[in-house]
């Protein structure tokens, strides 16, 4: 029986600190404030802002919402992302992707000034984190990811760490973040040979492919750290969700897990909070 690492214990701790944080900040005079820019309104977007926006009350910070329709044109919705760039009131922003088909949204994230690019949309954003500037904030679950092997004591250092997924937004993130804490660090992704004999090679395992429960029993061992970052339609179970990893399978065997849902997911918000109060943090030293 594996220790199931739950993500509400990570997210509660971590709110209490930031509560503390942004009192700080408001006896300067500073309100934290994150501006969540959403063009139309997907359901999923609308279920993470509201997340995000209760994270936000939690903590006593504050936030903002521009939305904009689905066919604002191209020319009007640069305008207004540097307008949210620019307002000196707000310290971190979240953009919904991908924007819809007729914005080049290359161009768009490129808008949002990298001192507020709090989930690493950016290309300097990432450059940040690829150059381990500790002032650049990677996406919001590679760092949720990090956050629950620290509040659980797992160490890191010198350990072999297998990364299943390589996008941008998870698994080259987490994999630089883990070799920022001398993890010994493997990418595999879709071409990688015999992928069941590389992942059961890992200490620690993140599993971020986007497959319904991929990893099966074969590709662990005991002993293991599993951090399964996935959110998939449960084939099993219509209308729910589950992981990439085979949870019914792996937790026998492994030494810890994080489960989904319950796991990673629940700590991005508050993540996303962290880091708008670093930003701004940052922006007023
Ligand atoms: P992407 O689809 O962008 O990337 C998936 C990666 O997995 C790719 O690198 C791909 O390889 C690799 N892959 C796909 N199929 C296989 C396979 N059969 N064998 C080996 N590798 C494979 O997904 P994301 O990184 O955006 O997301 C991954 C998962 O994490 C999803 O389930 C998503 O829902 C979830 N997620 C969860 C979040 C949270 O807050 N918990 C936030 C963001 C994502 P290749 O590059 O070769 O194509």
């Amino acid at each position: 029986m594996a220790e199931v690492l739950k993500g509400k214990p990570v997210a509660d701790a971590m709110k209490e600190e930031l509560k503390n944080k942004v009192a700080a900040l408001k006896e300067r005079g500073i309100t934290p404030t994150l501006g969540i820019i959403r063009v139309g309104a997907r359901p999923d977007d609308l279920f993470y802002e509201g997340g995000a926006k209760k994270t936000c009350d939690a903590v006593n910070m504050a936030y903002q919402v521009f939305e904009y329709p689905e066919d604002i044109s191209q020319e009007a919705f640069e305008q207004a992302v540097t307008e949210v760039g620019n307002n000196p009131g707000i310290h971190g922003i979240l953009m919904f992707a991908p924007l819809p088909k007729h914005l080049n949204e290359k161009k768009i994230r490129e808008l949002i000034p990298v001192e507020k690019d709090v989930d690493c949309l950016t290309l300097g954003g990432a450059a940040k984190i690829f150059a381990d500037d500790p002032t650049g904030f990677p996406p919001c679950t590679p760092t949720a990811c990090m956050d629950m092997l620290h509040f659980y004591d797992i160490p890191i250092k010198g350990k072999r760490c297998v990364v299943l997924g390589r996008s941008l937004v998870v698994g080259k993130p987490v994999a630089m973040l883990l070799l920022r804490e001398h993890g010994t660090v493997t990418i595999c992704h879709s071409r990688t040979v015999d992928l069941p004999k590389v992942c059961q090679e890992a200490e620690i395992l993140i599993a971020a492919v986007g497959r319904a429960k991929m990893v099966k029993a074969d590709f662990v061992k005991p002993g293991q750290i599993v951090i399964d970052v996935g959110i998939n339609e449960d084939p099993d179970n219509p209308g729910k969700y589950c992981g990439d990893v085979d949870f019914a399978e792996v937790e026998p065997i492994v030494a810890k897990i994080t489960p989904v849902p319950a796991g990673v997911g629940s700590v991005t918000t508050a993540v996303l909070c962290k880091q708008t109060i670093m930003a701004c943090e940052l922006q007023n030293p």
